[in-house]
């Protein structure tokens, strides 16, 4: 198990030029570019077929590749070593919990990473997930313990990042039961997936992603018992039931689709700023219980919203989401924190420079 302690003497053993490593993947594009912008040295780790194409965005261009066969080899011992002879901070993102994992990171990855590693663990497992938000008193969707309990239109999920592939809809028993087995039949689904699956109440309304930084460092957003909540951009994801029009008047099944292929920018109307302040502040709040001293940096709130109910939190993200990619310069709400454009891939590297000036890395790097 790698613990704060251990961390805590990485770092004291660091010299001030500090590296900023990531997975060439997920948004590694916008989280080098920031990191450049904010001066420091960059690694990408990069499978070898993935290389030309990290080259080719000079902007975004790692200064140097540490190059592996598959990401999981950022966990060897070579490998770590690397990363910690050049005193790398480690920025998790997406395909990170995905190719690593979780655990393995908690137990044995000894590079520092940006936020608290802990926050990942959380997130991780969709048990874990609506701990969180049921303990934070945000509404959300209500759960059913199994398909016998169905008496309204329901949303089913798989575990793991699968991104929507196989989810469905059902208003009984009965066609639970039936898309189960047609499922399982056409191979979207494995029986592995019926050990973690989840039923949510279905719940209608308009779907907005906001991007949170919580910031211990600086107090210029919203107010926190200790630093302060951005909110640094917002977008909606694309998923093919977005278009399900297109196939009117017969509506061709595979519009019943809710993979996530895309991401596109979005504004809330301004009065709903304030329940999303309160929202993210309450996540944070109980974050600092679940797994003191909480989450640190970006993170991402799954939210429906309709005008007869308001915000439904379905899903949360403890770290940078994908939907950020939108911004590699700013949003329409980053520009009211910063008078250069802050993406949040940017701030995260603005956040480990404020650490770096205030003698306070210790408090963002897990
Ligand atoms: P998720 O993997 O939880 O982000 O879900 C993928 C997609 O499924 C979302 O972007 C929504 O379109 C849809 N979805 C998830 N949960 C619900 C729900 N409780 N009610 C309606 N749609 C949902």
């Amino acid at each position: 198990m790698v613990n704060k302690k251990m961390i805590s003497e990485t770092l004291s053993d660091y010299d001030e030029d500090l590296t900023i490593g990531v997975l060439c993947s997920h948004s590694a594009l916008q989280i080098i570019h920031g990191a450049k912008l904010e001066g420091f040295n960059t690694i990408g780790i990069c499978p070898k077929e993935r290389k030309e194409t990290y080259s080719a965005f000079p902007k975004a261009k790692p200064d140097e590749f540490l190059t592996v066969d598959k990401f999981g080899d950022v966990m060897r011992e070579e490998n770590q070593k690397k990363l910690l002879d050049k005193n790398t901070i480690v920025i998790p993102h997406g395909s990170f919990v995905e190719y690593v994992g979780a655990e393995n990171l908690l137990n044995d990855f000894k590079v520092p990473i940006f936020g608290n590693r802990d926050s990942l663990r959380q997130e991780g497992k969709r048990s874990k997930q609506r701990e969180w938000l049921e303990n934070s008193n945000v509404q959300m969707p209500k759960y059913y313990e199994g398909p016998s309990e169905i008496d309204e239109k329901v949303f089913v999920k798989f575990s793991g990042a699968k991104g929507g592939s196989g989810f469905f809809t059902a208003k009984s028993e009965a066609e639970f039961e039936e898309q189960i087995s047609e499922k399982l039949e056409e191979g979207l689904i494995s029986e592995d997936d019926l050990e973690n699956i989840e039923i949510q109440e279905f719940v209608p309304g308009i779907r907005y992603y906001p991007h949170y930084f919580y910031s211990p460092l600086y107090d210029h957003g919203f107010n926190m018992d200790e630093g302060s909540l951005e909110i640094l951009g917002m977008d909606r994801r694309v998923e093919p039931i977005d278009e399900i029009y297109r196939g009117l008047p017969d509506l061709p099944e595979e519009f019943f689709d809710y993979t996530v292929t895309g991401n596109e920018p979005l504004v809330i109307r301004e009065k709903l700023l304030v329940d999303l302040m309160e929202i993210g502040g309450k996540v944070i709040r109980e974050s600092s219980n679940l797994f003191s001293p909480g989450l640190v940096g970006p993170f991402c709130l799954e939210t429906v919203y309709h005008p007869n109910r308001g915000f439904t939190v379905f899903e949360i993200s403890g770290r940078i989401v994908a939907g950020t990619n939108l911004f590699p310069k700013g949003s329409p709400y980053s520009t009211y924190y910063f008078d250069e454009p802050m993406s949040t891939g940017r701030r995260m590297a603005r956040e480990i420079k404020t650490g770096q000036e205030k003698n306070l890395l210790d408090r963002i790097i897990y």
